[in-house]
């Protein structure tokens, strides 16, 4: 099995290295090329229509569990500048990041953050918790890179980008001031939040809400027999009301703890299904990262008020 997946790793930086040079010429456009939409969404707001952004992991992906497809790894090599967001989230990307990051520029938009502000996995020492998005006032400095790297790539630009990225930091601040706010209508003893995995925790330490996934911080691991029950007396004794479930998780292991609240003779609900590592369609409102943090945060409100 190793074995397999060391060819075709070898297949794909062959398939990089052998393509053709970037064909920005072709219509004048830088291309950026994102994992996840959150970092698309940034480059758009920043870069707007002066470049070309492609986004390889659409609405409902689960980054955690994503491989390259033939068709990402042409995109890839035909980028100008490739955005990622590190912490071991694309966690079957890595070795292609490492390759190419050798003939491009490949940036994980997590870089510039210091590792203080990180959570520390409890179980993989060492590694940190990816999903930053989900405190606004970090993501903020995940945008910062992204601006900063863009300047970078196309200079002459500089002025226009740096009046989007100042406008975009704006609204970034008045989105962390209002999830504050609405969090703090949630009675405190019901400010629990339950979902299939970990993606959270930073949401939790920034407004001031208890977080418990059943999955750990990444959805590779399945969740066993005890972390169900455990969860189950967690809700029960809390008289939590509604639990939530995820665009890009699989419902079974959720809905396997609302049957268990239920054999206790308490009635807990599924509150909604929250967006957590991937983002709406890209034409609506829950398809930008300011659309998806106010969704889910309504979601989590109404549920749990
Ligand atoms: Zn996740």
């Amino acid at each position: 099995m190793k074995k397999n997946i060391h060819i075709y790793t070898l297949a794909l930086v062959i398939l990089l290295l052998s393509c053709q040079p970037n064909q920005k010429a072709r219509n004048g456009k830088l291309k950026v090329v994102t994992t996840t939409g959150m970092i698309y969404d940034a480059v758009k707001n920043i870069a707007g229509d002066s470049i070309e952004a492609i986004a390889l992991m659409g609405p409902g992906v689960d980054p955690h569990l994503y491989k390259a497809t033939q068709g990402d790894l042409k995109k890839l090599q035909n980028a100008d500048l490739v955005f990622y967001n590190g912490l071991h989230l694309e966690g079957k990307m890595g070795e292609i990041f490492e390759k190419l990051g050798r003939i491009k520029s490949v940036k994980a938009v997590s870089e510039d953050i210091t590792i203080a502000k990180f959570r520390a996995s409890e179980l993989y020492p060492g590694t940190y918790d990816p999903h930053i998005w989900f405190d606004v006032s970090l993501w903020k400095e995940a945008v910062q890179n992204v601006h900063k790297n863009l300047v970078l790539l196309d200079e002459a630009n500089t002025a226009y980008y740096n009046k989007n990225a100042d406008k975009y930091l704006k609204s970034l601040d008045s989105l962390h001031q209002a999830v504050h706010e609405s969090i703090q209508q949630i009675p405190k003893e019901q400010r629990m939040l339950i979902t299939a995995h970990d993606a959270f925790g930073y949401f939790g330490e920034a407004y001031n809400i208890q977080v418990n996934g059943l999955q750990g911080i990444s959805t590779l691991s399945e969740p066993g027999l005890k972390d169900v029950a455990d969860l189950v007396n967690l809700i029960v004794e809390n008289k939590i009301k509604a639990v939530f479930i995820e665009t890009s998780v699989s419902k079974k292991a959720i809905n396997a703890v609302v049957e268990g609240c239920n054999q206790q003779g308490h009635d807990v609900v599924i509150g909604g299904s929250l967006y957590s590592d991937a983002m709406g369609p890209f034409e609506q409102f829950e398809g930008t990262y300011i659309g998806m943090v106010h969704t889910n945060v309504q979601t989590i409100v109404n549920a749990l008020k």
